[in-house]
């Protein structure tokens, strides 16, 4: 069996169509703020995709720099910034880019987005509607596994579903989210960093969702016939190609082993990760919504 690709570029163009509708009913377009607060090159790199994602569906776009923004390299400073930027009524949405500098809390600066201007959906306040089937402002990573199994059409109903990883952004709410419709809801295991035999649980899988961070922990000796693979693990791997020394990014999943057991996985570059950046604008545009 040669697995079918479950490309996150068609979901993700249909949601952005969605949205693009949606800004363009708006009276107004919404104004989206992110607070980058470290030198980090990946949060940058993050900051461009977001404007460049954020100017194709008519979203406004602002990358606030903790150097323009001056003393905001602590904790109660960087909470101090997001207080503003809840009463700025003209900023509809608001995320901190991650990560913070050393010293800092996070999570607590997160915590200071007010939840309806809370756009990667991590307010407990967002969280807590997860517990009760409102999926509308969940974090985008793990609302991007739901809503590819749902375009994808996977019948979940009393599905063997294993997901490795239980982090507060991806794994839990994913699973949460998993279980948002008691008439349609799948068997979850969750497996994480202590679970004895990894590979006995994903041996199990009709529905395998892995977001670990370790490249290749999944390999094909690992995966059930006919299985169907969610690959959320984004990994830089130094390889060797041609003889030459590159830079690759891979998924937690061995793609070519797994794609002769599975029925269905997804690419890493070009599956989950796409439509996470879409679902950032969805999100955007259900905060400006419940503001208006
Ligand atoms: P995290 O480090 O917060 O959590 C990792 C989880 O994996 C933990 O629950 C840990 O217990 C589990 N784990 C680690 N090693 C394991 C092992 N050997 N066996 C079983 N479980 C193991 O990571 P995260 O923020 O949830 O991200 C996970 C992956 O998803 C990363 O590769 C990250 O880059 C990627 N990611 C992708 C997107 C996207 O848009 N595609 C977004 C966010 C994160």
């Amino acid at each position: 069996m040669v697995a079918e690709l479950i490309e996150g570029g068609p979901v993700a163009e249909r949601i952005k169509t969605e949205v693009k509708e949606a800004v363009g009913r708006m009276p107004e377009p919404p104004r989206l703020v992110s607070v980058l607060a470290t030198d980090n090159a990946g949060a940058k790199f993050y900051a461009g995709s977001q404007k460049k994602a954020c100017a194709e569906v008519g979203i406004e776009y602002e990358l606030h720099d903790a150097e323009k923004i001056g003393e905001k390299k602590d904790t109660a400073a960087l909470q101090a910034y997001m207080q503003e930027l809840n009463e700025d009524r003209s900023v509809t949405g608001i995320l901190q880019l991650m990560p913070v500098p050393e010293g800092v809390d996070g999570r607590a600066v997160q915590l200071a987005i007010a939840p309806e201007k809370d756009v990667e959906g991590v307010h407990p306040a967002n969280i807590g509607r997860l517990f009760y089937g409102d999926i509308s402002l969940a974090p985008c990573t793990a609302k991007a596994v739901v809503t590819m199994l749902d375009d994808f059409g996977v019948q979940m109903e009393g599905k063997e579903t294993v997901v490795v990883g239980h982090s507060e952004i991806v794994g839990k709410p994913a699973i949460v989210m998993l279980l948002r419709s008691m008439m349609h809801s799948p068997t979850v295991t969750c497996c994480h960093i202590a679970t004895d035999d990894l590979a006995y649980h994903t041996r199990r899988a009709e529905v395998l969702i892995v977001a670990a961070g370790k490249a290749g922990l999944v390999s094909g000796e690992m995966v059930r016939e006919g299985a169907v693979i969610i690959d959320v693990g984004i990994n830089r791997v130094k390889v060797e190609e041609g003889g030459k020394k590159k830079t690759k990014v891979v998924g937690d999943v061995d793609f070519d082993s797994a794609r002769e057991k599975a029925a269905a996985i997804t690419p890493v570059p070009g599956g989950v990760g796409m439509v996470t950046t879409a679902l950032l604008l969805q999100n955007t545009v259900e905060c400006a919504m419940r503001q208006s």
